[in-house]
């Protein structure tokens, strides 16, 4: 049987990142379950880092692992991660205190927005109708994240200091036998000292094969469809268009565009597939506040964003279950919090306490213990 220090389930983003913060404390190994690494949620992301987004502790973490994404370390990737992509957010006449609320708790979480006029919104994206807007904000920091890249990234740097990375790999049974967890891995029996779980939507699944209580993780589809921009026009420089109240979001994908309902639909861990009605929502937001046409839909999928109750990630040591370790609800920000959360979780790990740059961001373990949520 073979021993790690620790195996991580789950080859996502938050695997993956994770795993290779763990291989330099010691041995890790990476169970997945399907053939690549990245097939779910993280394969079908909008790929986007915004400092105002998801409320004050992912918004710390956002910008704690912001440097890590514009400077990488030495060696980790040839490409940048990165480009500058601005976010607009925009509202109608009736979304006025939803743009405010916005302005003011992207301020309060440290963005750097500012209200634009109507005619400067038009000229980041001219397809905007005159009748609907009637207010924007720019947030000219945020970034596009090259997701592909990084994960690859990511399991590169934990291959080359001794990891290993196995796919297929699916865990079914986990069991605490004397200091150590023995893993059934697709008939295959390991141990490891630790087990971190990062398996995405399946995060409360796995917590109970190892007998630990529910987080109550809740995985939300959300849909997204890659359509043409208007024949002639570099669409690429565009900002990310988002509505006051994140109802629908459109972006720059490529040589096309990717437009969300920004549907939070209920669903079992599953591989997730988009509805037709969702996709239509899509379309129809677009059109309803720009000129463009979407004659045809070139591409159209779902991911599962898992939350739990306050909407912030779970990642601590499981108070009930020594050795069983949560890196879980990263909802809609699980690539952006990438970095700063895989060194959180190292940190908690190891040494059992949180990072000094972390802890000085004003960010502390019981904010993202597993411990919070079983309160009262
Ligand atoms: C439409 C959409 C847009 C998004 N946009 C953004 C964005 O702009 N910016 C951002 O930061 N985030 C965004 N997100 C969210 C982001 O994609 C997720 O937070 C992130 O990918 C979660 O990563 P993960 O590693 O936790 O989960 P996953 O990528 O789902 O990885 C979990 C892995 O665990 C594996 N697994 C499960 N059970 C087992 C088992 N028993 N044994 C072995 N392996 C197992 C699964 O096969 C899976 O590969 C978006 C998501 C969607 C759907």
């Amino acid at each position: 049987m073979n021993h790690f220090d620790f195996i991580v389930i789950g080859g996502g983003i938050a695997g993956a990142s994770v795993a290779w913060e763990l291989q330099r404390s010691g041995s890790t190994l990476l169970l997945e379950r399907e053939p690549l690494p990245g097939h779910h949620t993280t394969g079908r992301s909008a790929a986007f880092l915004v400092d105002s987004y998801a409320g004050p502790v992912v918004g710390k973490l956002t910008r704690a692992g912001r440097s890590f994404f514009e400077t990488p370390p030495e060696g980790f990737t040839e490409a940048p991660l990165v480009t500058p992509n601005a976010v607009l957010w925009i509202g109608r006449d009736d979304q006025r205190e939803s743009l405010e609320k916005a302005l003011r708790t992207g301020r309060e979480a440290g963005a750097g927005m500012e209200p634009v006029t109507l005619a400067e919104a038009r000229k980041l994206c001219p397809v905007l109708r005159e009748e609907y807007v009637a207010g924007a904000i720019v947030e000219p920091s945020a970034l596009h994240i090259d997701v592909a890249g990084l994960l690859e990234s990511f399991l590169r740097a934990f291959r080359r200091l001794g990891g290993r990375v196995e796919t297929k790999s699916g865990v079914e049974r986990l069991e605490r036998k004397g200091d150590s967890w023995e893993v059934d891995a697709g008939g295959r029996m390991l141990r490891a000292r630790v087990i971190v779980n990062a398996a995405g939507a399946w995060c409360d699944e796995v917590g109970r094969l190892a007998g630990a209580r529910s987080i109550g993780l809740r995985p939300l589809r959300r849909t997204a469809i890659t359509f043409d921009g208007p024949p002639g026009v570099d669409t690429r420089t565009w900002p990310l268009v988002m509505d006051a109240d994140e109802d629908f979001y459109f972006k720059p994908e490529g040589a096309q565009l990717l437009a969300s309902p920004c549907d939070e639909t209920p669903s079992p861990p599953c591989d997730a597939s988009p509805d037709d009605y969702d996709v239509a929502l899509a379309a129809d937001a677009v059109q309803r506040a720009t000129t463009l046409e979407i004659r045809h839909i070139r591409n159209r999928w779902a991911g599962l964003r898992s939350f739990v109750a306050d909407r912030s990630p779970v990642i601590g040591m499981e108070p009930e279950c020594e050795g069983f370790f949560w890196l879980a609800g990263q909802g809609g920000f699980g690539i952006m919090t990438s970095p700063a959360a895989a060194r959180a979780a190292a940190g908690l790990i190891v040494n059992g306490v949180l990072p000094d740059d972390l802890s000085k961001t004003g960010l502390t373990a019981e904010m993202l213990s597993p411990a919070r949520l079983r309160r009262g």
